[in-house]
């Protein structure tokens, strides 16, 4: 399933303030909540998609990492058989304090009082996993599918939970503290369990004190195009596992590596190409090595050194956009280091040559103008 946009989702545009965002959210948010829409799939997945939306663009970083990456710099699905974004339903209810200052108002608006959502525990989430990933600049460029293998914490077969006894399952403690104002109650998250209101009651042979054991795994995730170096990829679900509660992501650093011929500048390819002085001055085609295989290029006869030959669309795409650069192939022009005596006569009769004398034309862009606009 394609993810929407998340300014499509909240119907809000990109200059969007956060009261608006606010407002937008909270008018969606009371639409598909689940207490009014009991059993309908839809209006949860609209629920879902709403809050996640929502929890992206109100933080200001995720915004402007989204601006730029889109799904992909937010830790969105880098997999194509993850979907459902990274939001449970208890990180979106606990995200309701903050929209609804304060209070919770399907308590009364839905006639909740049955013990509601204010009650609820917070879900334990397991550790995030981080692996570095390499990539070829043909990997970067065209995107690939990677299997990785790698070691996480899974919940070992056996393991039994009971009522956390320091909180009763409530996931939370209460500290009463005197103060000038008089008496202040704190809750703050259970120290025992760390929330989730469960213990190990039965922990089995082999598994660490959390329940845990180390599980090797194989997984297949799809590098888009347009990744750089130090870019994270997560993929929800995929870390270690925790007991009683959700696993954390995958999360793929990419490290670029050094092509033997190319080097990469931003969107654009760069290529530095010798052609001898013959093929200078009496044109030709030379071979040039591309992300995409070998193509032959030509050279115009009279081609100056420093020139620079542009290949449309060879270069690098950008993250979840429809641009790609160029590669870009700067012209050198080779001057031999030994000469024979014979090729030493024939270059001393061609110096005597007058179109042999440098006349660089005015109307020919020097070297620094040429550099300053491809790599501004
Ligand atoms: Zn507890």
């Amino acid at each position: 399933m394609a993810k929407r946009d998340y300014y499509e989702v909240l119907g809000v545009d990109k200059n969007a303030t956060e009261a608006e965002l606010k407002k937008a959210y909270r008018k969606l948010a009371i639409q598909y909540h689940p207490d009014k829409n009991p059993d309908n799939k839809e209006a949860e997945e609209k629920f879902k998609e709403a809050a996640e939306a929502y929890e992206v663009l109100s933080n200001p970083d995720k915004k402007a990492r989204y601006d730029r990456f889109g799904h992909q710099g937010v830790g969105g699905p880098a997999s194509g058989g993850y979907s459902g974004g990274g939001m449970s339903m208890d990180d979106i209810f606990s995200q309701f304090g903050d929209i609804f200052g304060g209070h919770n108002p399907f308590e009364s608006f839905f006639g909740g009082g049955g013990g509601g959502r204010s009650g609820r525990t917070r879900q334990a989430v397991g550790s995030n996993i981080r692996i570095k990933l390499k990539l070829t600049l043909e990997e970067v460029t065209h995107g690939v599918e990677k299997k990785i293998k790698y070691t996480k914490k899974v919940v070992a077969d056996g393991v039994q939970f009971a009522t956390c006894s320091k909180c009763g399952g409530r996931g939370q403690v209460v500290q009463v503290t005197n103060t000038f104002l008089g008496q202040m109650q704190t809750a703050t998250t259970c120290p025992v369990c760390g929330g989730s209101g469960k213990t190990i009651s039965n922990r089995p042979a082999g598994s660490d004190q959390h329940g845990l054991v180390s599980q090797e795994v194989t997984t297949t995730i799809n590098i888009p195009g347009g990744v750089e170096q130090g870019m994270q990829l997560s993929v929800g679900g995929k870390g270690n596992e925790i007991a009683g509660g959700i696993p954390g992501d995958l999360i793929i650093v990419i490290e670029e590596k050094l092509h033997d011929n190319l080097k990469r500048e931003g969107n654009n390819i760069i290529y530095n190409l010798y052609i001898s002085f013959p093929t200078a001055a009496l044109g030709g085609d030379v071979e040039v090595p591309t992300v995409d295989g070998k193509v032959r290029i030509k050279i115009d006869p009279g081609t100056q050194a420093g020139k620079i030959l542009r290949l449309k669309n060879k270069g690098v795409p950008e993250l979840n956009g429809y641009h790609k650069g160029d590669q870009l192939i700067q012209v050198n022009v080779w001057t031999p280091t030994k000469l024979s005596s014979e090729e030493k006569s024939l270059l001393k009769e061609l110096e005597k040559s007058e179109n042999f004398k440098p006349n660089p034309g005015k109307s020919e862009k020097g070297f620094f103008d040429r550099m300053k606009e491809y790599f501004h």
